[in-house]
This record gives C-alpha cells, sequence and structure tokens, in this order.
C-alpha cells in the first residue's frame, strides 16, 4: 500500500474526500474539460504537528507574489496539468499539499508527491490570503467551465452589473435563496494574467462566484462543497433559461415583487 499522510488522519482526509467528490461532479457535469479548473483548499487547520515537521520533497519554488497573510498555512492544490476526472479517484496523486515558508513568497511540497501546483497557484492563494486578512471562515476556492453559464457569457447584453444574477434568480427560486449574493461579472482578461487575478479579487469583494467573460467560473466558499454547490444552482438556473429559448420562448421569470418576497422570507442580503 502507499504512504499516504491521510492515513490515521480522519479529519483532513474528509477533506480531500470531499475535494475528490467535487472534482467528479466537474468533470461529470461536463465543466472540466482535459486539465480545465482549478480547487485550491486551505487545510492548515487540520494539519497537525507532525505534518507540521514533515520534510520537503521538493525545491522552494517561488509563488510569484509575496502574501504576508499565508505565514505557516498549508493548502491542497490541483496539479499543474492534471485531470479532475483523475483528481476524482486519486486526489493524491493529481494534486498535492504544499507548506508557505516564512518568507510568505515561496513554498515546498510536503505530501504525498511532489505534483506541482497548478499554474493559477498565484491568483489562489492571493484570494486566500485576503480571505485570512478580512477574517472569513471560507477555506475553498474553485475554477471551473460551466457550459450554460459560458454561453451566456459571450453575449455583452448580459454582462452589465447583476443582469445575468436578476435574470439568473428569477428562474427558480432556490438559487436567490443558495447563491444570495449573486454572480459577479469580470470581463474578458487573459487567463493566468495579473490582470485577471485583480479583477477577480475585486469582484469576490461583493460576490462568493464571478464570471470571467468568455471562459468560466471563480467561486469561493466555506468548503470545497460550498463553492460547488453555489455554481451548480447558477448553472440550473442557466439550463432552465436556455431550456425555455431552446422551446421557443423567452421565459417569464419571477415577478420582481416575488423575488422580494424572497429576500424577505429567507432574509436574503439582496
Ligand atoms: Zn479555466
Amino acid at each position: 500500500m502507499k504512504q499516504t499522510v491521510l492515513e490515521g488522519r480522519e479529519a483532513l482526509k474528509k477533506e480531500i474526500d470531499k475535494i475528490a467528490e467535487v472534482a467528479g461532479y466537474l468533470w461529470q457535469n461536463g465543466w472540466a474539460e482535459r486539465n480545465g479548473g482549478n480547487i485550491t483548499v486551505n487545510i492548515t487547520e487540520l494539519v497537525d504537528d507532525k505534518i507540521k515537521s514533515l520534510p520537503a520533497i521538493s525545491d522552494v519554488k517561488q509563488i510569484g507574489v509575496t502574501l504576508p497573510a499565508l505565514k505557516g498555512c498549508y493548502f491542497f492544490c490541483k496539479g499543474t496539468g492534471k485531470r479532475m476526472r483523475d483528481l476524482a479517484r486519486e486526489p493524491m496523486d493529481n494534486g498535492s499539499i504544499i507548506r508557505i515558508l516564512d518568507d510568505c513568497a515561496s513554498y515546498v511540497i510536503i505530501a504525498d508527491n511532489a505534483v506541482m501546483p497548478t499554474s493559477e497557484l498565484p491568483s489562489h492563494l492571493t484570494v486566500h490570503a485576503h480571505l485570512i486578512e478580512t477574517g472569513s471562515p471560507y477555506r475553498a476556492t474553485v475554477h471551473t467551465h460551466p457550459i450554460e453559464l459560458i454561453a451566456m457569457s459571450h453575449n455583452p447584453k448580459m454582462m452589465g452589473k447583476d443582469v445575468l444574477s436578476n435574470l439568473l434568480w428569477s428562474m427558480i427560486p432556490e438559487t436567490k435563496a443558495f447563491c444570495p449574493l449573486g454572480l459577479g461579472i469580470v470581463p474578458y482578461e487573459l487567463p493566468g494574467s495579473n490582470n485577471l487575478a485583480q479583477a477577480t479579487l475585486n469582484e469576490l469583494e461583493n460576490y462568493d462566484v464571478v464570471m470571467w467573460e468568455k471562459h468560466g467560473v471563480f467561486a469561493k466558499g466555506l468548503d470545497v462543497m460550498d463553492a460547488f454547490d453555489q455554481i451548480d444552482v447558477l448553472s440550473k438556473s442557466a439550463k432552465i433559461y436556455i431550456n425555455s429559448r431552446c422551446m421557443g420562448f423567452e421565459p417569464e421569470g419571477m415577478s420582481e415583487a416575488q423575488m422580494k418576497e424572497m429576500s424577505v422570507a429567507f432574509n436574503l442580503p439582496k
């Protein structure tokens, strides 16, 4: 049997199992072609002294940014070039646990294998640093390619502030209840670019899920399941909208009054 840091650590194993489960959903939904998408989870609270004393199994790698809030933090990151469908079956062979070093600008891999983290690591870690700085309980970030939501982002009319939020909320009451902040919009930027990271960070101030125009979504959540659920309800609404259009009509949507009634009844923020 392969040696794994998960052995005898129930809480950590449960967290990694959740990541694997969500990776499977991303693949099954058709949102994770080839090596598309990323998952990064802050697991610092689940790391014991023995893990903290584990030696590095990689060279020291530069993050590319200095993030003082991450001092002493540990993350599980999907590996660069790895597939979600493989991560679903073997998370520790398609992702790894990293330790942020004391300079807050570099890291080492500590378990289980020296799988290099995603090339999107700087942007994911920048978001995590911001979550820590603001005292957020959120521990997970997910990037994926939901087909229907991306399709809708090809319509410039839908890229106005909260145009998509209101449209998606109006398709089915639960979307407003379970994605209460709506969908933020980030105009198209080069994947992996600093501009994309900065625009995402800004938009995440006001939303849990943001649309990267013509590319995908980026979500933060309490854990990876929470982040997935919010994307999933938005995607459900997008499917209802598109199905209505395919049947040849513009869906009526819930009325303003009905949406307001939801906000009051469920004490929603918007
Ligand atoms: Zn992508």
